[in-house]
């Protein structure tokens, strides 16, 4: 991110009051004559999504040269994830210049993005198989724990946190994809139960999208049972990348609903935790499908990703939030991309972070101000991006600590090694040298 440029807010004062509302879709020479009414289907939104790479060059036709399908396939070898993408976002994709595009970048990776892995970048870089007590739990927080019934979404994103486990094996890793299981959840459900502290469940994966209607219904009514259970959040990506389920899937929103009731019977509560990233994720049919929720009294919150050359600048990361907030969507975490596989051209660095969190405080409401937080390698959990012990920008080491989640424990961010100086690159090229550096940071730190 070159400093200033992309730190000056040029937006109009109502910009972010403008839905898109074209029928957009029929750009794409496969559904150019496919109808409002059929598109906001969301059968046949499932029907239509793209798997494979081969399905992008048949919806696309002449929109597909030869070189970007060479790219995709080379994409193909590279990346942890699959390929899943629905009618709606691939049509939201700049077609007339699909590598540079925000939205192409987040969810069909090409080979020529993809730079080397961090040298401490780790598949599970926040521990959270290490701080799991039984499958599909991670508990690191004393109150609240993460439930990872099902391993499948209705988007893949190329950024995905947990690309070793989220969606089918690919070239380069090997995963047992599950759905929700019987058996797993009793398993679940019985460390819930045993444990009184916890008053908070975030019920993630995979997607909540991708769960049946009786199985929201089984897991929302499970959970709120057990006495001390106060808070759930149903995680889900579905209102940005697949609005057209709220809409028009009535058994499922029926479900949910009928478990966020229950819960303020009970003086508990169910919320939806979405996922936009980019204001170019946003059309009419997410403002309608968060008009539904809001009718019910759903109250959704929005955790994004930071990421290079999709909204690491002011005025994509300022429409976004006050876009979402004008949709009665709180943003509520934008977080430092985590140092995962397959992912360094997405990083930025913990200054950028800081610049931009700098930026956008006080362009809008306190309340629809998101906090920008680094999730500490290694299982610190989440930290307010400014709060590392010691930042040495230079070599782009930031040392953490966690007092009230790993007492005594030290953690490091690094900054992604291509936005350091060319001696700082060189210092980083010899493993001696980096981990002089490192040891010299936490030292500086304090420990
Ligand atoms: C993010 C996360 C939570 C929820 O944290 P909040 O800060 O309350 O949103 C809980 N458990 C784990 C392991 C997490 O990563
Ligand atoms: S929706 Fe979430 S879990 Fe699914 S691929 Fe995207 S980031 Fe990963």
């Amino acid at each position: 991110m070159s400093k200033g440029n992309n730190l000056k807010l040029t937006l109009k004062d109502d910009q972010h009051r403008h839905f898109r509302d074209d029928d957009f879709w029929r750009i794409i020479p496969a559904w150019k004559d496919v109808t409002r009414e059929e598109f906001s289907d969301h059968m046949w939104q499932m029907k239509h999504s793209i798997k494979k790479v081969e399905q992008v060059k048949t919806v696309l036709a002449e929109l597909c040269k030869d070189q970007f399908y060479q790219d995709m396939l080379e994409g193909q070898k590279i990346t942890p994830m699959n390929i899943r993408i629905t009618p709606y976002i691939f049509a939201l994709m700049d077609w007339n210049d699909p590598v540079n595009c925000p939205m192409r970048k987040q969810f069909l990776p090409i080979g020529s993005q993809f730079l080397p892995d961090h040298p401490y970048y780790e598949a599970d870089s926040l521990h959270e198989d290490v701080d799991s007590p039984v499958p599909t739990i991670t508990h690191r927080y004393h109150d609240k724990v993460l439930f990872l019934p099902t391993t499948i979404c209705p988007v893949y994103c190329s950024y995905c946190t947990r690309s070793r486990l989220i969606g089918g094996s690919t070239e380069t890793v090997e995963k047992e994809t599950y759905g929700v299981n019987q058996a797993r959840m009793d398993v679940a459900f019985d460390y819930i139960r045993a444990h009184p502290a916890i008053e908070d469940v975030v019920i993630s994966g995979g997607d909540a999208f991708m769960m049946t209607a009786k199985q929201i219904t089984f897991i929302g009514e499970n959970l709120l049972n057990i006495p001390h259970i106060r808070r759930l959040r149903f995680a889900t990506k579905g209102i940005a990348i697949y609005p057209q389920k709220i809409l028009s899937d009535h058994e499922w929103f029926n479900a949910l609903n009928g478990v966020h009731k229950k819960a303020r019977e009970m003086g508990k509560s169910v919320v939806i935790h979405t996922h936009f990233s980019s204001p170019k994720e946003i059309t009419i049919f997410s403002k309608l499908a968060m008009d539904r929720l809001f009718a019910e009294g759903i109250i959704v919150r929005n955790q994004a990703v930071l990421q290079e050359g999709v909204n690491d600048n002011i005025n994509d990361m300022v429409l976004l939030i006050k876009q979402i907030s004008y949709m009665n969507i709180q943003p509520y975490y934008v977080y430092m991309h985590d140092m995962v596989p397959g992912c360094e051209h997405f990083r930025t660095t913990i200054a950028e972070g800081e610049a931009l969190e700098k930026a956008v405080r006080g362009t809008t409401a306190g309340f629809n101000t998101p906090t920008f937080v680094c999730d500490a390698p290694g299982g610190g959990g989440k930290r307010h991006v400014a709060s590392y012990e010691y930042y040495d920008r230079e070599n782009g080491i930031s040392v953490w600590t966690a007092p009230n989640v790993k007492p005594g424990e030290v953690f490091f961010y690094f900054d992604p090694i291509r936005k350091l100086s060319a001696e700082a690159q060189a210092r980083w090229s010899v493993k001696e040298t980096r981990e002089a550096m490192i040891a010299e940071a936490k030292k500086k730190a304090g420990f």
